[in-house]
Parts: structure tokens; C-alpha cells; sequence
């Protein structure tokens, strides 16, 4: 518990920080920006130069991209909880889903029968599946599979079961698999830290799974990880189980996605 809360206040500051700097960061690329266009459209594409200026372009495009990729991960973000069957919500999202991941990656999608409700944002399922599905496509080198399950599950204390970090209550588990190249242990370990990528420069900004521990944690959920090299990774994530009666559903700011650990 000690470790999770350390990381949710490292999430917290380097978040901040990435906020900070991203906002001025984006403001000097707009002068780059700017001043690169606007040197292409008058130069001769001739010139030896032009070729200089496209690739100054190019990255500046680039630098842009993962700003804004860095402003929405820090950004304050409203938040409009609402009581929802993550059945529905993920069935919604597979047209997107297959498109993300291609026409090699099978996409196999087994929702639990009687699912119980959950009360959160539905934006913020679309990121955790987004985030998770581009993640097994990224692990998968050629062909593969991915699969996506729901699930209900109780954690009591008293019938020996083994809990997810101590966790007791009604949980509702949303489960995505792949058979990709799977993690050593020493990856395993930094996942979840911000900006840790494995991934070359210009494909992994290491935000996806920063966001969706933010995401989890806020909605006072767990998140899981299983994962061997050669044989593919499971991530699963838990979600309180929502039980009172729906309430007319009253947007509320979060101070960020990601500081309440
Ligand atoms: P990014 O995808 O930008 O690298 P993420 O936070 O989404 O950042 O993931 C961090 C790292 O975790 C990845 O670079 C990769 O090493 C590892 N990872 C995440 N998901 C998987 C997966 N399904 N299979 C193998 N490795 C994974
Ligand atoms: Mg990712």
C-alpha cells in the first residue's frame, strides 16, 4: 500500500510538472511551427534546404503531438460519473478497438453473463481500453490475439481466497490478454511509472499505463498484471461495484486524474 500511495504522489508531482512544462513547450513550438510553415511555402522545394526544413517540420509535428499528449495526462480533468454496464460500454468500442489494432490481430470479446453496474466516467473506460488494446497490438509481432472478458468478483477476507492487494468488496473485473511478447520482471516493475517506455523514440510517450493507474485509482479501483516473455501479458483491472440507486448524475472536478492515490 505504502509503495502504491509513493507512486501516486510521484504520478502526482511529475504530472504537475509535465503540465508546467508542456504548456510553454507548446507555446515555443507554435512560434517553430509557425515560422517553418510559413519558410516551406515560400521557399523554392528545389533549394538543398527545403529538405532541412521539412525534417525540422516533421519533428516540430511531432514535438507538438506529444505535448498535447503530455497536457491531456496532467491536465484538470471534469469528470461525469454515471452508473454504467461496462458490457454495454466495451461493446460500444469495438468498431474503434478493431480499427486500432488492424486486420492481423484477432479480437476475441467474452462479456460475463449478469454483469454487475459500475459508477464512472464512460470517457475514461474508452481511454483504459484504448490504452490497453494499443498496447497488446504494440506487443504483438506479427499475428495474434487479443482478449477482452468481464467479469464479476468478490474479495472476502474471511473465505481464504487471495486478494488483490488486501482488497475486500464487490468488484466488477475487466480483463484484456494478449499472446504478444509478454514482460521480464524488471519491466514489470516500471510500467506504471510515467514515462517509462521500451518502445523507440516517437512510438511510446510511457503515458498509456501512467493514465490508466490514475484512472483505476481515482474510481477506487485495482490493477493487476500478468506476464511472461515469449508468452503474452493479462492485464486486469477492478472496479467497485456500484449498489446504491442511480442519482441524477452531477459533473464534478478532479483536481487531476492521477492524485488520488
Ligand atoms: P508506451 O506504450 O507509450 O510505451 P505505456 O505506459 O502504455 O507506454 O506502457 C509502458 C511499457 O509497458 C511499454 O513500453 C511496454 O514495455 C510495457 N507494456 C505495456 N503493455 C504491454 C503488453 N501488453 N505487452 C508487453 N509489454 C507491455
Ligand atoms: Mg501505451
Amino acid at each position: 500500500l505504502e509503495v502504491q500511495l509513493m507512486q501516486a504522489q510521484k504520478m502526482e508531482s511529475v504530472g504537475r510538472l509535465a503540465g508546467g512544462v508542456a504548456h510553454d513547450f507548446n507555446n515555443m513550438l507554435s512560434v517553430i511551427l509557425g515560422h517553418t510553415e510559413m519558410a516551406l511555402l515560400r521557399m523554392d522545394p528545389n533549394q538543398p534546404t527545403y529538405a532541412s526544413l521539412r525534417e525540422i517540420d516533421k519533428a516540430a509535428q511531432r514535438s507538438a503531438d506529444l505535448t498535447r499528449q503530455l497536457l491531456g495526462f496532467a491536465r484538470q480533468q471534469t469528470v461525469s460519473p454515471k452508473v454504467l454496464n461496462l458490457n454495454e460500454s466495451i461493446s460500444g468500442l469495438l468498431t474503434m478497438l478493431h480499427r486500432l489494432i488492424g486486420e492481423n490481430i484477432r479480437l476475441q470479446w467474452q462479456p460475463a453473463a449478469n454483469l454487475w453496474q459500475v459508477r464512472m466516467d464512460s470517457s475514461q473506460i474508452d481511454q483504459i481500453m484504448a490504452n490497453l488494446c494499443v498496447n497488446a497490438h504494440d506487443a504483438i509481432a506479427d499475428v495474434g490475439e487479443i482478449i477482452i472478458e468481464t467479469g464479476n468478483c468478490t474479495f472476502d477476507e474471511r473465505d481464504g481466497t487471495i486478494h488483490p492487494h488486501g482488497a475486500v468488496g464487490d468488484y466488477v473485473r475487466i480483463r484484456v490478454s494478449d499472446n504478444g511478447s509478454g514482460m521480464d520482471k524488471e519491466t514489470r516493475a516500471h510500467i506504471f511509472e510515467p514515462f517509462f517506455t521500451t518502445k523507440e523514440v516517437g512510438k511510446g510517450t510511457g503515458l498509456g499505463l501512467a493514465t490508466i493507474y490514475g484512472i483505476v485509482k481515482q474510481n477506487n479501483g485495482l490493477i493487476d498484471v500478468a506476464s511472461e516473455p515469449d508468452k503474452g501479458t493479462t492485464f486486469s483491472i477492478y472496479l467497485p461495484r456500484f449498489k446504491g440507486s442511480e442519482e441524477p448524475a452531477t459533473p464534478r472536478t478532479a483536481t487531476s486524474s492521477f492524485n488520488r492515490g
